[in-house]
């Protein structure tokens, strides 16, 4: 591959423009330059995709040759690996995030982590036996079968688009499934630059991956999540974004995967290292706080939260942010004009409802373009106002006080989402026991990190439906079926 971004389409082995010919602009959110245009995939190119994927479902061996699957899988690792250094400025480009990141989650360590997946093809039991069983005065034989859902809709959003892309690709992939993806219009090339990797580096069959990038952000997604032919829905994005999609494969009744947002609580208990934790939450301005999973309530203990709420404002007028190629930022600018605008809206009714702003509060002025926003730290939040409860997907932490343990496991759980949350305690016991009370799909106990190829990653309540990544995550890519067998 050039170092220049893929501005095609993949749909049934070819890159391809739009069938209507028409493109849309790549945007950086640092500069507000357009950096490339994108083929603009429609409803007809879905459409294409669709079939094609239904096609190598069907009719060829893809879904059953385990063997062939794992050998072109590792080749589509090793070709990424071996790219990386080429994707590496056109994704810091179109999304915005600092390239520190991009040696880390954000593209470096996915790829490696996508061969857990491709070894899951020999860890899983593609059949087993029950054994005998009476049933109505016979007795049968059953065999259990997994077996791939079909053709898979990949529908990912353009916070971590490279990373939750080959989230998705990886275990369907390797599970025997055929995929249509449609990335963010924000962030097309992070999936688009897989496409020209899989046609031309790997010997990955026509039909099996398909990509369809659009400027529109809804409607050729809808085609996707409405089509008879699509078995199963696999959604990384907003909580009203995942409603639609579940509304809307109801229609066919498809298998609804869906990781969506969060509104995590970072618990600090009254014996905590106070320097350590001013330091972490400082850390939810990584990336312009644009992470699902970033804990952006902070649970102080009344006891002691003058004292911590001193360190986390010294904390946080040191983020280093600013230019995005710079390796010393933690921080770049929002993804686009409408995000940076409803952040600023937030944080304007944040100071309306009464929450004191310590740090920050508003646009970062010092940068003549780009979507940047200071970060910026809220004091004596309540509990119940739109700050403590709604997703801001921007550099903002929101102090909230609690009296004991109990409240404050009280206010981390009244919250509608699910996904993550910390705890740090002097005492690993009493942390861990805080942990296990919290309604979240993943928690960090004292600095631990829950992340990794084989951990299990997804939300409870509005956060989502089902598991990325670990045995978990695999198996939400399989059917299975059971076989009665007369007993011999
Ligand atoms: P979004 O929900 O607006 O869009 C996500 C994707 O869905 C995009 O590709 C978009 O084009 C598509 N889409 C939008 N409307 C659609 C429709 N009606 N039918 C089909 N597809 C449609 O989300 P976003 O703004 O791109 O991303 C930010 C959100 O994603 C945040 O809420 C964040 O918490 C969430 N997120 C969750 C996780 C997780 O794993 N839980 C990870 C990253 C981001």
């Amino acid at each position: 591959m050039t170092a220049a971004p893929e501005s095609r389409l993949l749909i049934d082995g070819v890159l391809t423009e739009a069938r209507s010919g028409r493109t849309f602009p790549n945007v950086n959110p640092a500069t507000e330059e357009v950096v490339g245009e994108v083929a603009d995939g429609g409803v007809e190119d879905m459409d294409a995709a669709i079939a094609a994927a239904r096609r190598a479902f069907d009719e060829t061996d893809w879904s059953t040759n385990r063997e062939f699957r794992t050998r072109v899988l590792h080749q589509l690792v090793d070709a990424l690996d071996r790219h990386k250094d080429d994707l590496r400025p056109h994704i810091v480009a179109e999304v915005g995030c600092p390239v520190m990141l991009t040696h880390a989650v954000q593209l470096d360590s996915c790829i490696p982590d996508m061969r857990w997946d491709v070894d899951a093809i020999d860890r899983i039991e593609w059949e087993s036996e029950l054994g005998v069983h009476e049933f109505m005065g016979m007795r049968s034989n059953r065999l259990v079968l997994r077996e791939p859902v079909g053709v898979v809709g990949a529908i990912t959003p353009w916070n971590f688009p490279f990373m939750l892309n080959v989230s998705k690709l990886a275990p369907a992939l390797a599970a025997g499934n055929t995929l249509v993806l449609k990335p963010a219009p924000d962030t097309p090339w992070s999936a688009t630059m897989i496409g020209k990797i899989i046609a031309e580096e790997t010997d990955i069959p026509p039909g099996v991956v398909n990509i369809v990038a659009s400027g529109d952000k809804a409607a050729v997604g809808e085609v996707l999540t409405g089509d008879p032919r699509v078995d199963m829905i696999s959604f990384t994005g907003s909580t009203g974004v995942g409603k639609r999609i579940m509304a809307r494969g109801a229609e066919t009744v498809k298998k609804v995967f869906l990781e969506l947002g969060g509104k995590s609580a970072n618990i600090i208990l009254d014996d905590a290292d106070l320097d350590g934790v001013a330091m972490g939450g400082m850390m939810i301005c990584m990336h312009a706080g644009q992470g699902c999973a970033i804990t952006t309530r902070m649970l102080l203990p009344e006891s002691r939260y003058d004292e911590a709420v001193e360190k986390l404002a010294g904390a946080f007028a040191m983020v280093p942010y600013g230019d995005p190629t710079d390796m010393s930022n933690l921080m770049g600018p929002l993804v686009n004009r409408a995000q940076y605008e409803r952040v600023l809206g937030m944080i304007d009714r944040a100071k309306a409802d009464g929450a004191r702003c310590l740090v920050g509060g508003g646009p970062a002025t010092q940068f003549e373009r780009g979507f940047f926003v200071q970060p910026t730290l809220f004091v004596d939040v309540d509990p119940d106002s739109g700050l403590a409860q709604d997703e801001v997907f921007g550099p903002v932490l929101a102090v909230i006080k609690y009296r004991d343990d109990d409240d404050a496991v009280r206010i981390a759980n009244n919250s509608r989402y699910g996904l993550s949350g910390a705890v740090s305690s002097a005492s690993l016991d009493r942390a861990l026991g805080v942990a296990r009370r919290i309604r979240t799909g993943t928690v960090s106990v004292n600095g631990g990190a829950w992340f990794g190829p084989d951990s299990p990653f997804g939300g409870y309540k509005e956060s989502g439906v089902g598991r990325e990544h670990g045995l978990a995550g695999f198996e939400e890519y399989l059917e299975t079926k059971t076989v009665g067998l007369p007993a011999t």
